[in-house]
């Protein structure tokens, strides 16, 4: 089951006071001798190593803590039955949620892009091994083309549907079936004729598809002689969402074989579009013109709803706070709240801890690595749809709101602050 961005949101405000919400990712291992069971192995190992420091952590004599620590220990035992199943060297790595305590297991099929294989139990879900996937991945269509046929298919999140598809059904003498001859020059034109609305056709289906939102980007795989053909009748904008193209024969290609090439194209515009992003906020930032760069500035734009792009290091290291009364996230390590007075958390990983904020906001995010100029200005920055100038920061307002209201730690707050 691949994911849809509603999921992923729900995913992103889950919460347990508890702190036995399980995050698990598979990423299957290269081919190698028995490499299914270092697999498993490895699956096991990082579930006992997580039991162990639940029960560190966790005074016994706590019934809460031995509630929790039953919750966990079930969804890690599912995790490690589960990893039985699991293939090495397959084509796609595996998501897996879990919260015995409340009832929720979720698995999903990702593609085979993971950093590693890992596991985590805390308050939230850890959505940071696949956040490459949810920010920067736009809505995709790729689309085989030749001189009768068309088909489209969705891509998503490595997970390639085919939707629907053109036939154009050709007339029978336009067939090479010996009807050559007296009657072989008006044959031809016929044919020529059925082609050319046959590519309209194509064009038209592509400009509803996005204007309808079906998809945002597209590729296209066909030969050169056809892109030829199709491309004087594709709107402008149609032509402007147009990431790239592969040579691609309709009838004869795997849906591997186009997986891969659109990957390898989704790949490049992705890396070319960073390093133009990382470019324009450092020096959008510079100028004071709607960008911004350094820990401190990025959480506050978050939080005032004001960021549109986020690049941030890919091994980004900072010391954070989080708020357990609202969610607000401090770079400074105050103890207390300056929104809403709660006591506040260290965060382990601020990478991690404002995936939410970008998720819910439909942000597009971008993982930066190794770069020299990033590397100057603290490895995060931000580009901004607008610049809210002497604005109280968000959270103020509904923090005392809420608390007035006895508003408890985070969902509703997560979530009224997300409108
Ligand atoms: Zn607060």
């Amino acid at each position: 089951m691949s994911m849809t961005r509603e999921q992923i949101r729900e995913l992103a405000e889950f919460n347990d006071p508890k702190s036995c919400a399980v995050s698990f990712y598979f990423q299957p291992s290269t081919p190698r001798n028995k490499a299914h069971k270092e697999d498993t192995i490895l699956i096991k190992d990082l579930a006992r190593e997580a039991l162990h420091q639940l029960e560190s952590k966790g005074r016994d004599k706590d019934k809460e803590s031995k509630t929790k620590k039953d919750s966990a220990r079930a969804d890690l035992d599912r995790v490690i039955r589960l990893s039985g199943e699991l293939r090495s060297n397959g084509t796609h790595a595996k998501a897996v949620f879990a919260c015995a305590a409340q009832n929720v297991w979720h698995e999903y099929e990702l593609p085979a892009t993971l950093p590693a294989t890992q596991l985590f139990v805390d308050r939230y879900f850890h959505l940071k091994p696949m956040a490459h996937l949810l920010g920067a991945f736009p809505r995709l269509g790729v689309v085989l083309v030749d001189r009768h046929r068309a088909r489209f298919f969705d891509l998503r999140l490595g997970q390639l549907t085919e939707r629907e598809g053109l036939f154009q059904t050709l007339s029978r003498k336009g067939r090479s079936d010996g009807y050559a001859g007296y009657d072989g020059g008006h044959a031809q034109r016929r044919v020529d004729d059925e082609a050319l609305h046959h590519f309209k056709a194509v064009a038209e289906v592509l400009k509803d598809s996005l204007e309808k939102g079906v998809f945002e980007k597209w590729i296209l795989g066909c030969q050169d002689l056809h892109r030829t053909q199709l491309e004087p009748h594709l709107h402008a904008y149609v032509s402007q969402a147009l990431l790239g193209r592969f040579p691609a024969e309709v009838g004869h290609i795997t849906n591997d074989q186009i997986r891969t090439h659109a990957e390898q194209i989704v790949e490049r515009w992705q890396s070319d579009r960073r390093s133009e992003l990382i470019h324009e906020a450092v020096s959008r930032a510079r100028s004071n013109a709607r960008g911004v760069t350094g820990l401190r500035r990025v959480l506050r734009s978050l939080e005032l709803a004001e960021v549109q792009t986020l690049l941030v290091g890919e091994n980004f290291q900072a010391h954070a706070v989080e708020c357990s009364g609202c969610g607000h996230l401090d770079a400074h390590l105050v103890s207390f709240c300056p929104a809403c007075g709660h006591a506040t958390q260290e965060v382990v990983d601020v990478g991690e801890a404002i995936l939410p904020w970008v998720i819910r906001r439909d942000i597009e995010m971008f993982y930066v690595k190794d770069d020299p100029e990033f590397d100057k200005v603290g490895n995060i920055a931000a580009l901004l749809r607008f610049r809210s100038e002497n604005v109280q920061p968000i959270t103020t307002a509904l923090a005392d709101r809420l608390s007035r209201a006895g508003a408890a730690y985070p969902g509703r707050l997560r979530r009224f602050a997300s409108r």
